[in-house]
Formats: C-alpha cells, structure tokens, sequence
C-alpha cells in the first residue's frame, strides 16, 4: 500500500468510526403513526396556567433567607395551604431547550436532534401545546416558536420579545420577567374589547404559558448566590402572584384554572448548567388550583438529601417526579390526549380526583405508552428476517391483552389501587421494551464497526513492525495464493451485503458491516509478517512477551480512566516517578532521575486539585510571575558566566525582551483584577499590553538561537507571558512544572538510549535544530520507543486534563479572560480559552519533536505508533458511550452553544 493510498484508507476508517457513533448511541427514539389517548371522564379544569422560570434552582426558591423568611412568600404559602409540591429531576444535558421539550412533550431529547439543529425542529413531535384547544405564550424567541412550529392548523400564539430587543434586559434581567407579565396583562385587559378573543379564552383546554427568562440570565451573569438571582425570584413571586388573581378575577372565582410553577434546569454555583450536577438536575415544581391536591401533613418522610430540614419542610409531603411526569399531570388536569411520545407517569398524588378517576387516567397512561411500544416493535419486525428476529419476551401479544383485560376488569369491579398498580407495571414494561426495540441493532453494528477499527489497527502494527524493524525477512509473494484471498474476501463481502439487502437496511449499515472485510483482507495479505513477528515472540521468555502485553493493557486502561477521573492521572505520573528505578536508569544518572522524580510527583498534585476557575487565588498567579523571572535570571547568569562560545548579542537580547514580557504580563494580571475589584473596568493600556503580549509571543521564538534548550526555554517563556494572562488561580504554575518535566524527560529519553547502547552520548546543550535534520540518520524502531510515544501520548492527556481545563471552555468561566475583554462577547472569549488549553499541549508536542530528534527516531514511525495507542483508547470510549450523561456530553453541549 503507497503511502496516499494508506493515508486515505486511515481517514476513511476514523470517519465512518466518528460517523457511526451518532448512527448507533444517538438515533431519534421518537415512533409516529399512534392513536391519541384520552381519559373519557370529565377532567377537573377547563384552563391551565404553566410557568416556567427559566433557571431557577429548587432549593433557591424553597429555601428561606437568613432571617428566616421566604424570597417568595407568595409560593411559600401555595405549598403550605393550597397546593402540592416536589422536585422534579431533570436528565442531561440540563438546557433549555431539552428541558421545555421534556416539560411540554413529555419526552427526553437525544443528541441527535442537537446535532441536526438546535433553533428549527429537528424532528416532529407532539406536545400538551399540539393537543389544546388553545395555547397562548409569552417569553423567548429561543423557546417558544418551536412548539408553535410543531403544531398541527394554527391555535398556539407566541408573544416573543425579539433577539436583539433582549438588550432592555441589559441592566437587569428580571425586566425580561416583567415583560411577560405586563403583556399577559394586557392582553386580558384587551380581550373584554375583543369578543372573538373573549370566547376562545372561555373555552375548555386552554393553555397559558409563561416562560421567564430573567432568572436564568441572572444567574449566568452574577452566579446563584448573588443578589441580583435572589432579587428575580422575589420579581417572579410577585408577578405570578399578580396573574393569579388578575385570572382568578377575570374568570370569576371558577375554580377551573390549574396552576404548575417549574423550571427547565438548574444552575450551578458558579452559574452554568448543562451537565448533571444536582444543583442543575433537581428543580421545583409547585401546583395549585383545579384538580390539585391540597397539601398533606406528615409526622415523618425520608429523603436522602437533608433538604427537607434546611427548608423548614418536613411536614409538608413532598411529591417528587420526573420531569417528563408533569406532561401527563397537565394533561390529566384540563384532558387533552397525552402527547403523543410522552414517556412519562402520572404522578398520581398530585391529583385531587375520585380514585375511578385516577384509575382511568393510569389505564390511558399505559395505552399510551404501550402504543409506542407497538409501532416501534412492528418497525423493528418490518426490516428484519423473520426467523432473525428476537422479540421482547416479557411483554408478548398475549401478554399485553392479558394484563389490559385484566386492568379493564379491575376497574370495572372498582379494584381501583389494583388496577393502578397493573398500570404501573405494565408502563415500565412497555419502556423498556420501547429501549430493547431502540438498541436492537446496538450490538450488532457495534461489533461490526469493532471488528473494522480493530481490522486497521492490527494492520497499522503490521505496517510499523514490517517498515521499522528487522523483524521479518524479505516479503516473498505467491501470486496463486494472494488471487485465492482476493476472490475468498470478495465473496464474504457479497454474503454481507446480500444479508443486508433482503433487510433493507439503511445505506449506513452497508458501510459499517461491508468495511471490515477490505481491512481484514489488507491485514490476512500480511501473513508472513505475523508469522514472523508470531516467531519472535515465541523466541522469547514467556514471561518477558506477557509482562510486556500486560503493561502495554495497563499502560492504556490507565489512559482511558482519567478522561472520568482526573485523580487516574496522578497514579499514572507516580508509576512514572518510579520508572528511573526500575529501569536502572537511576545508577548511571542520579541528578537527572532525582529531578525527574520530584517533577513527576510535582505535576501529580494538579490532577487533584478542583476544576480551575471556581476559586480564583490572583496572588498565586503573580507568584508564578516572580517565579518565572527568577528561573529565567539564573538561566541567564549561567548562560553568561559559561561564556557559551555559540550564544551571541542578538539572543541575549531576545530573551530580555522575553523576561520584559513575563514581567509586564504579571503587572497586568494584577493591576487588572484590582482595577476589577474597585468597579473601574479594565484599564485601556492593560489591555494594549495584553494583546500586544499575546501576538508578540508568537513571533518572538522564532528569533531565538536554534539550540535545542534555549529554543525550547524561549518557547516555554513566550507561552508563559500568555498563560498568565488568562489564570486565575493555581493553573498558572502548571505549565511551569510540565515544562520542567519536559527538560527532564528530553535529558532522561538520552540516557535511557544509551543504556541500550542504541547511541553515543551527543551533547544535548549543543544540540543545533538546523543542523539536525540532514545529519541525521533514522535508526530502527525498539521496544523501548513504544513507551516514548506512550510517555507522550500520557503527556498529551495530562496537558489536556491536568488542570480541568476543558471544564472551565465548557461553563465559559469569563474571569479568565478579563484580562482581554470585560465585554460578552461569546466567540473571542472561546478563542482565548480554546488558547489557554493548547499551550499546555504545544509544550508536551514541542518536547516530543525534541525527543524524537535526539534519539534519531522517524517522525512517521513515532507517529505510526501514537495512532495505534489512540485507536484502542478511541475502541475503549466507543463502547463506554452511553445514550445520556456520558463524557460525550461534553461535545454536545459545545455544539449547543455554538
Ligand atoms: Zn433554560
Ligand atoms: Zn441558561
């Protein structure tokens, strides 16, 4: 294979590999072609009232403040007299968009429909909106029109501020709040002049929706323990206050308007929200009015969390659900059919109803969910061979009629709680089967998809083992044998897409299942060569090949733990502490490895330490400023006093400016965040040098001398200039370390060659870049070059994990940049964080060029060898992705904010 041809065959295999993830773990689970289902008794309420305050923490809102007293009295009194009240537990990713759908559909969004678009609707879906009568809506452009967009003829109205006129809500944010309040208002006001208007808010099955934005901005912008946050809470009590009675009056006292309070996510301290921690997965839910349980004393109730006690609630029972739960539980209040993808409970206890009621609802609860098990069942039937087809045992045909008939005859006989339980688990049923159906294909496309990725990598040690080593003999071709192969593969192949054609598969499904067989094919065509390295292998000590396949395994589960436990990485670094001691490096180095040992176990303290950004330490940032200096200094005097006869003027100077630059950057970090402090903004000149700093740091290197430690310490300083530009806390000292190690491991990878007596010892300090590349010549590959490149894959990771650093892109932490701008500005700020997490990187990949000049190895070889330890860690993750709440998350909610 020439080296396009090989270069193509790898791209093609990592797309079809980054593709098939979306197709197999994030597929659409909506079914369509169901029948709505209805409870045929009269429900309790003609209209319902739902507002959503966007943001709002459940224990924000149910907490009291420090003297003892509600920020919303108003709610505070629902839930202790008239009303019902929970948390309702929210699924990742906790944004608004999956959280409205969930609330209001009665389904969770997959990642599919955030990869297809995040503003149009990805996929049709019905919603408690789609089945009202009427549905009028106040709040966000970002919200409300994709539920208007879904509906069915035209009876959902949206009231939406536009984009750009958000800016009214500039200063304060709950003026987005009074906003939709003052219009709701008015347009009350304006329907006893409108008689058409008039008559349609007197019908049955209205819906009113209030979405209020106030709070969420907020939060974003002063953190959830500010007081601006606490102030929009008070806001938002009193205007829901004020449309109570404001409704209460207008429809005279009927007692036929539900109300239900909730949010669509949580909020995190440090105000972000997205990801599954529980102050961004639990939110309020109060509900009062027509149909609603009055609230129910209770001696005791057990919780795990202590909640109940910090908010003076043990009394007051209190009902939690899921969020999807309240779709159905609106439904059931003003009866409208259930959406029609809803995969929610009713919560029961919340309703004030007849048990034959409750009953009836269970029972049309099931059906529905049930009729979503069927289609997706059929669906699955439709494209698969019959005698193929594995259906979902515990809830068969017979199965589903004998627990229906059962449920009909309970109710009949008013066996009410029996029927409700039958109900109850005939819905759990129906879920997981509608999960079993959803996953049919998983593992079979999985292990397709495995078998090809595995294919390409066992080829890629094929490629390295045959052009880098002395291991095989001169390759002898036997033309007969190799055409057998051809025709064999070929025929496999026809078998395949056979199969898949009477199944009328998706086009996909032929790309993953028809890939492995060229791959296989490539691989079996290198036979003499795994016989060779099969020889090799036996040759040596059983014990030797074993211990060395059990480490490399090692080695990468080691690897592929710290991307969910940074703490991984510290038990990496301190197996690489030893490593001088093992290897007997120590004997011939001792400085060296001591350096070597202390920096490792140095760089093992960062993985421990919190996410960057929550608790910022500015001193410290100045510290590693002075620190930087005061390295750089020595550095200098001792170039001077060894009076290196290579150094001249010109570099001398290049490194002033560069110690200039470091100082200059410390002033600025700490001149600013005082400036900050004292509310004066950001000065002008802190800024110019900030910017001139960060695009002088690019050019500067370069005039450097082309020795390898002072290019490499030029590199490190311009960098550093940049960094600490944007810390805030201990972050700043990490570059310094890794860097540190970096030296350390250029000067360990030179004697660990010699130790194998690969080369004489070239002096490091008068290593030249410029002379490098044509005296050089490539040596063979060695055993021991596997544990370079995975020494510098480790390095890679720890760069990127080391400080949690990706945490502080994914919550937009805007203390880091204000340095740059004090401004929201959404894209530069990405820019300069995206910035922050590459410098670690640079400085490993600038140590690994270093490391794979010095020890007279190919570029293509090392690379060759990286990409066979990144495939198996990529295979680890492809099998650890789960449908919601993974690491993959983190991607997803990237493409959010897009
Ligand atoms: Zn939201
Ligand atoms: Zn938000």
């Amino acid at each position: 294979m020439g080296i396009p041809v090989f270069v193509f065959a790898g791209l093609l295999v990592h797309c079809v590999f980054l593709a098939s993830i979306f197709d197999i773990y994030f597929t659409s689970p909506l079914v369509h072609g169901m029948t709505p289902q209805q409870t045929p008794l009269p429900p309790p309420g003609k209209r319902l009232v739902l507002f959503v305050a966007d943001g709002l923490r459940a224990d924000s809102l149910y907490e009291l403040d420090s003297n003892g007293t509600s920020r919303a009295p108003f709610l505070r009194s629902i839930l202790e007299n008239t009303g019902s009240w929970g948390i309702s537990h929210t699924r990742v990713p906790t944004e608004s968009r999956p959280g409205h759908v969930a609330l209001i559909a009665g389904f969770y969004e997959d990642v599919s429909a955030v990869a297809k678009g995040w503003k149009e609707n990805p996929v049709e879906f019905d919603s408690i909106f789609n089945e009202s009568k009427y549905t009028w809506s106040w709040g966000s452009p970002d919200i409300l029109p994709m539920f208007a967009k879904g509906a069915s003829g035209d009876h959902v109205y949206t009231f939406c501020y536009t984009a750009e006129s958000e800016d009214f809500g500039a200063q304060d944010a709950a003026k987005l709040d009074t906003w939709v309040f003052d219009h709701v208002k008015s347009f009350f006001n304006s329907s006893r002049s409108n008689q058409t208007l008039y008559s349609a808010l007197n019908e049955e099955k209205v819906v009113l929706f209030l979405h209020l934005l106030g709070i969420d901005t907020n939060g974003h912008a002063h953190r959830p323990n500010s007081r601006e946050y606490k102030e929009n809470i008070r806001k938002v009590d009193e205007g829901v206050k004020e449309i109570a009675s404001m409704l209460e009056n207008f429809y005279g006292n009927d007692g036929k308007t539900a109300f239900i309070l909730t949010s669509d996510h949580g909020m995190t301290d440090w105000g972000s929200h997205g990801a599954g921690h529980p102050s961004e997965t639990l939110t309020p839910l109060i509900a009062w009015g027509a149909g609603v349980n009055y609230p129910q004393r209770v001696a005791s109730q057990f919780f795990e969390d202590n909640f109940l006690k910090e908010w003076k609630l043990e009394n007051l029972k209190r009902l939690d659900v899921n969020q999807a739960d309240i779709a159905p539980l609106m439904a059931s209040l003003i009866g409208v059919p259930f959406p029609l993808n809803s995969v929610g409970t009713l919560p029961l206890e919340y309703l004030n109803n007849s048990a034959h009621f409750k009953a009836e609802s269970m029972f049309t609860n099931a059906v529905q969910i049930l009729e979503q098990f069927k289609v997706k069942m059929t669906q699955k039937k439709e494209t698969t061979l019959s005698f193929l087809f594995t259906p979902f045992k515990p809830l068969s045909d017979s199965e589903q009629i004998n627990l229906l008939k059962k449920t009909r005859l309970y109710i009949q006989q008013e066996k009410y709680d029996e029927a409700v339980s039958l109900c109850k688990t005939l819905i759990n049923l129906a879920l997981e089967g509608l999960s079993y159906y959803h996953t049919y294909d998983r593992l079979f496309l999985g292990l397709s998809i495995a078998m090809g990725f595995v294919g390409w990598t066992a080829y890629v040690i094929l490629v390295i083992i045959k052009t880098h080593t002395n291991l095989t003999k001169a390759a002898q071709s036997h033309d007969k044998e190799s055409t057998i192969l051809l025709y064999g593969f070929a025929f496999v192949g026809l078998i395949i897409a056979f199969f898949l054609l009477i199944q009328t598969c998706p086009w996909t499904y032929y790309v993953y299942c028809l890939l492995p067989v060229p791959v296989w094919y490539a691989v079996v065509k290198e036979l003499h060569v795994i016989q060779d390295l099969a020889a090799y292998l036996l040759s040596l000590p059983v014990g030797q090949s074993m211990g060395f396949l059990l480490i490399c395994a090692l080695g990468i589960e080691i690897l592929v733990f710290s991307f969910f436990y940074r703490s991984t990485l510290t038990i990496g670094l301190l197996v690489f502490a030893g490593w001088p001691v093992i290897t007997q490096l120590w004997v011939q180095a001792k400085t060296t490895a001591l350096i070597w040992i202390l920096l490792c176990m140095l760089l093992g303290i960062f993985p421990l330490m919190p996410v960057v950004g929550r608790e910022p330490n500015i001193p410290l940032v100045i510290a590693t400023g002075l620190l930087t200096l005061l390295i750089s200094c020595s550095s200098l005097s001792s170039l001077c006093k060894s009076k290196n006869k290579y150094m001249n003027n010109e570099d001398l100077k290049v490194q002033f400016y560069q110690m200039l630059s470091i100082a200059l950057s410390t002033y600025v970090v700490s001149s600013t965040h005082d400036s900050l402090q004292n509310k004066q903004g950001l000065p002008v000149f802190n800024q110019i040098i900030s910017w001139t700093t960060l695009v002088s740091s690019s050019v500067l290197p370069l005039l450097s001398p082309t020795f390898l430690f002072q290019r490499l310490f030029s590199i490190l300083l311009s960098l550093m200039s940049t960094y600490l530009l944007l810390s805030t806390g201990y972050e700043a000292l990490f570059p310094l370390v890794l860097s540190g190690l970096m030296f350390v491991w250029i000067n360990m990878e030179q004697e660990a060659l010699q130790q194998y007596g690969l080369s004489l010892k070239p002096k490091l300090a008068v290593f030249n870049f410029s002379y490098a590349t044509d005296i050089m010549q490539f040596r063979q590959l060695h055993l021991d070059d596997v544990r370079r490149s995975f020494f510098f894959v480790f390095f890679i990771v720890t760069a990127f994990f080391g400080t949690g650093n990706i945490a502080s892109v994914n919550s937009f932490d805007p203390a880091s940049v204000y340095c740059f701008l004090t401004v929201f500005s959404p894209f530069m700020m990405g820019g300069l964080l995206v910035l922050k997490v590459v410098i670690p990187f640079v400085l490993v990949s600038c140590a690994f060029e270093a490391v794979q000049v010095t020890t007279q190895l190919s570029s293509k070889s090392l690379f060759l060898i990286v990409l066979v330890i990144s495939d198996i860690m990529a295979l680890h993750f492809f099998f650890l992705v789960k449908d919601y709440g993974s690491w993959l998350d983190i991607g997803a909610r990237l493409l959010l904010k897009c």
